[in-house]
């Protein structure tokens, strides 16, 4: 078990694709790897799979939705 705590070097688990990735960005409390911030920024908003992206971030930006 490494104390490996260096800038960029950290793995976190995305919260679209649920991939352990150590780019991304974080978006509230959760972190969002680059490969799916970049699908998102290239897909139309008319692509069925937008409203696969849109509904996984709804569940970041509102996560008290069930209390
Ligand atoms: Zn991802």
């Amino acid at each position: 078990m490494g104390s490996f705590l260096a800038k960029n070097q950290i793995r976190e688990t995305c919260a679209i694709c649920e991939q352990t990735k150590t780019a991304g960005i974080h978006l509230y409390t959760s972190f969002i790897c680059t490969d799916c911030e970049t699908i998102m920024i290239k897909t139309e908003t008319s692509d069925p799979q937008y409203k696969y992206y849109v509904e996984k971030l709804r569940k970041v930006t509102r996560p008290g939705i069930y209390s």
